[in-house]
């Protein structure tokens, strides 16, 4: 099975329809969350991902915070300034398929789905090994899938050692899932924060056991004037482009 792993697509509505193309065919789709926030295209976005067949989403800090049920006041300026934003526009339809996401982490196959992480699914960072040590008694699947980081990254676990480690990984190279307990992390669709603007994702194989990390270029340019004409915060225009 061919598996499209995504998180992170804050309302870039073009950078979702390049991944979606680039991707291809797939078996199913597996969303980690935080469809909307920072971006112009909160409904295009969840009105296209709710018409994936074959998909698993989860509740991210971004999703849930839009629908009004937790306090915009744990978000940053810029942040919050996004979600007012969206909650404002967001249809009714929306709302109801970001309500009805899981905000729990999810097992499919060898598979735990999170968007930050299996202890703490919608708010804990994993951006270190230290992190991830942690994480790794929170999980009983082999893998575990995270997004909210919006770092393409794999974290493996040396059970011998005791070790784990952080591995930056190369876009397009094809990672083979040995027996190791991993933490992976395809990345941000709609706002990468590596220095690399290209939108973020994965290609899981459950039968080759394999993990392929992709980038594609999408129309960055398209997106920043969105955000200028929404009225949304110059800095969500900017750091499109710089991947940060
Ligand atoms: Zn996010």
């Amino acid at each position: 099975m061919r598996v499209l792993v995504m998180s992170d697509v804050h309302a870039n509505y073009a950078a979702l329809q390049a991944v979606l193309a680039d991707a291809g065919q797939v078996d199913e789709t597996w969303c980690l969350g935080d469809l909307v926030g920072y971006g112009p295209d909160p409904n295009a976005v969840v009105e296209e991902i709710s018409e994936i067949s074959n998909l698993t989403c989860m509740m991210g800090n971004h999703d849930i915070a839009a629908t009004g049920k937790l306090s915009l006041e744990t978000f940053n300026g810029d942040a919050r300034r996004s979600l007012l934003h969206h909650e404002k526009v967001l249809t009714a339809s929306s709302m109801d398929f970001l309500r009805a996401l899981t905000s729990q982490a999810k097992i499919c196959g060898e598979a735990t789905l999170a968007h930050g992480s299996p202890r703490d699914p919608l708010w804990e960072y994993i951006l270190n090994s230290l992190s991830a040590r942690i994480n790794f008694e929170h999980f009983e699947t082999q893998l575990c899938f995270v997004g909210h980081s919006h770092i393409q990254c794999l974290f493996e676990l040396n059970e011998r050692s005791d070790r784990v480690q952080l591995n930056q990984t190369t876009p397009d190279k094809t990672y083979k899932l040995s027996s190791k307990k991993m933490i992976l992390n395809p990345g941000s669709v709609g706002q990468p924060r590596d220095r690399d603007p290209r939108a973020a994702y994965a290609i899981y194989d459950n039968e080759a056991m394999t993990w392929t990390p992709r980038r594609v270029e999408y129309n960055v340019a398209e997106t920043q004037g969105r955000i200028r004409e929404a009225g949304l915060p110059e800095k969500n225009a900017v750091r499109i482009a710089e991947g940060w």
